[in-house]
């Protein structure tokens, strides 16, 4: 047992992660609330375009998280889409997000434009359908959807299902897949 030094309770050490004083209750909150923050919302968006040019093995983005900052908070648009989403109380689907304007291109400051979740996702099951139609003879790997306990929840024929069921990223899923133990949308996912 292990006593988390934010909300004071005991726990189980499974309950913290390695070397953490709090436990992953506490610090599952506190990311979700500076998740919400303007701050936060920076942050993260940049963490993802990171980590989607390397798993998409292309250039990174040519800006750092410094100078992505004023940029973002600097455009009218953020502001008001950032309005809107707290007002909507959270919904994913209207949570600010940046979208290249150029597909073909590199994150960069000129290649971006400010855009919600939705018309992102839109967009990336777009793309992933007709890469799948273009792949003829191209199998999709099966999509297990686990509890948080790890019971089964559903099984789905392939990501645009697992996706449009559950309101989630396909470069989320993807990398919840290969990780098993990644909570994407309040679920754990791993491949049939
Ligand atoms: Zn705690």
């Amino acid at each position: 047992m292990k006593r988390c030094t934010n909300c004071k309770a005991e726990k189980s050490v499974d309950s913290f992660n390695i070397q953490s004083l709090h436990c992953k209750l506490c610090v599952n909150t506190k990311r979700k609330i500076y998740g919400r923050t303007k701050k936060g919302i920076v942050t993260n968006i940049y963490k993802g375009q990171k980590s989607t040019s390397i798993k998409r093995g292309h250039v990174p983005p040519n800006y750092t998280l410094k100078e992505l900052r004023p940029w973002l908070l600097a455009q009218p648009k953020f502001h008001v889409l950032h309005e809107k989403w707290v007002a909507s109380n959270y919904d994913i689907w209207k949570k600010p997000s940046l979208d290249r304007l150029n597909d073909d291109l590199p994150y960069g400051l000129d290649n971006m434009t400010i855009t919600t979740w939705r018309i992102n996702f839109r967009k990336q099951t777009l793309r992933t359908t007709k890469l799948i139609k273009k792949n003829a003879g191209y199998k999709p790997k099966e999509i297990i959807q686990l509890t948080m306990d790890g019971c089964y929840v559903a099984k789905y024929p392939s990501y645009v299902e697992a996706i449009a069921c559950n309101k989630v990223f396909q470069s989320h899923l993807s990398i919840a897949c290969r990780l098993g133990n990644k909570n994407v949308g309040g679920y754990y996912w791993m491949y049939a």
